[in-house]
């Protein structure tokens, strides 16, 4: 007769292999506990999104060991700048340097995702008790007292899977997430982010910082060096569109090359890598627990990319809800320990994450001029002040997200906060 629990026998599901999906599997893999991924796509998607990683979020992949090869494949940048794009003038410049005693990473590194997903799953590859299938969709869920059960289609038909738990790591139309009924609260932006990619150096002009914002009433952008896959390092630009301007307008050759030497002007035409259009939503799930489902990363909450917080917390949702698990699987902390992960995570999100990502989207934006010079008094204050500059990193850098005392049901962070 067997020894063994059924818990450990049973292994721990997860609906979809991004960055979140593979981070969460590889966290539970380390532990021993089996796992078995399901993601709907033949391979990982490269698509340019999250490149931002945050010391706290670096401190996590430590404890993962991805910390070094994340490094290694991304760009180390210290410093961020906030520029006025009307009149051309640096309003603030941000160092997160100043961290030095609050973080051993006192940095963002610029690291693609899909090179994180991809290091992710090669460790995953390596535990014998994890499993990760590619062209696998999770399509419907159920749950018993002790068991989840998920249909899976594939190319060779569909099939039923048995679990222990089930975590929804699908994005941000997780099919988790509506199977269980759960309302993604909150808004959609009407305008939608375009992100044009060029081999083209921009630090030229902007020399000294990889990250930088201009705010402008009508045409703000933001402009990112990564690596690149070969290394050789990649430009890329985000910036708004209007309402009414069509995919295949912005997508135009003229249209893209008219929008970059507006941005910023140079001779010759730009070499454009990539174009890619995303709609930009402020949406946080009213629950992110239902028995023994979990969402995590954006089935759980999606925002703007505006202080590149998505994914980070995304990855921190997967750390808290892994440490949460451990135990409850392995029979050593009971089964209501896990309620705490919606308490906590919830109001978190909306506190750090929707606030700020709409606060940053705001002053990109601010159309009456009065409010715009109020605003960048207020940045160029923050940052010529030792504490006040201190105090802004560590929440832009999730530290302080991740260093709240955990005793959190604050009614203030119940719901998104208007746009
Ligand atoms: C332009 C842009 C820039 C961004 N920049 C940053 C940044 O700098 N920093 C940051 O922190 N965040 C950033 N983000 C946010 C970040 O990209 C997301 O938060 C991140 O992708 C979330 O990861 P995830 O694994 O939760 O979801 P996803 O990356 O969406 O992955 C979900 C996976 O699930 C799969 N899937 C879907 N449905 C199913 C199903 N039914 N069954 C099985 N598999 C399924 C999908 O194929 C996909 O692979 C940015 C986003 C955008 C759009």
């Amino acid at each position: 007769m067997s020894t063994v629990p059924a818990h450990f026998e049973q292994p721990i599901l997860i609906a979809g292999g991004g960055p979140v999906g593979v981070v969460t599997a590889l966290a539970l893999a380390r532990q021993g506990l089996a796992v078995h991924v399901f993601e709907a796509e033949s391979k990982v998607n490269d698509a340019p999104r999250a490149a931002t990683t945050h010391a706290a979020t670096l401190e996590m992949l430590e404890g993962l060991g991805l910390v070094d090869e994340v490094i290694r494949r991304g760009l180390i940048e210290p410093l961020f700048r906030i520029w006025d794009r009307s009149t051309g003038k640096l309003v603030a410049e941000f160092d997160f340097g100043k961290l030095r005693n609050d973080t051993r990473y006192p940095f963002a590194v610029q690291c693609e995702q899909h090179k994180l997903t991809n290091l992710a799953i090669d460790r995953l590859r390596a535990f014998p008790h994890a499993t990760l299938e590619f062209s696998s969709r999770v399509m419907s869920i159920s749950q018993s007292s002790d068991s989840v059960e998920i249909t899976v289609e594939t190319a060779t038909g569909t099939r039923q899977v048995k679990g222990s738990y089930l975590i929804g790591a699908d994005g941000g139309r997780s099919t988790v997430r509506k199977s269980l009924g759960i309302e993604f609260e909150g808004y959609t932006h009407p305008e939608r982010f375009l992100i044009l990619t060029t081999s083209f150096d921009i630090g030229t002009t902007f020399p000294g910082c990889t990250r930088n914002y201009l705010s402008h009433p009508e045409d703000w952008c933001a402009f990112f060096k990564v690596s690149g896959d070969d290394g050789t390092g990649l430009w890329r630009v985000l910036s708004s569109t209007r309402l009414d301007q069509t995919e295949a307008e912005l997508f135009d050759n003229e249209a893209v090359q008219h929008r970059m030497q507006k941005f910023i002007p140079k001779e010759g035409r730009y070499e454009i890598i990539h174009r890619n259009l995303y709609n930009v939503h402020q949406r946080v799930a009213a629950r992110f627990r239902t028995g023994r489902v979990f969402l995590a990363g954006d089935a759980a909450h999606v925002n703007n990319p505006l202080g590149g917080l998505g994914l980070n917390f995304g990855i921190h949702d997967a750390i808290e809800l892994t440490g949460l698990l451990g135990p409850v699987v392995r029979g050593e902390a009971p089964i209501d320990t896990l309620d705490f992960y919606d308490r906590h995570r919830r109001p978190l999100n909306i506190e750090f994450v929707q606030q700020q990502t709409i606060a940053n989207k705001k002053r990109m934006e601010e159309k009456d001029p009065v409010a715009r010079a109020r605003n960048f008094e207020q940045l160029a204050a923050t940052a010529a002040d030792p504490v006040a500059h201190r105090a802004y990193l560590l929440r832009a850098s999730l530290i302080e997200s991740v260093r709240k005392p955990a005793s959190l049901s604050d009614p203030r962070y119940q719901s998104i906060p208007p746009d």
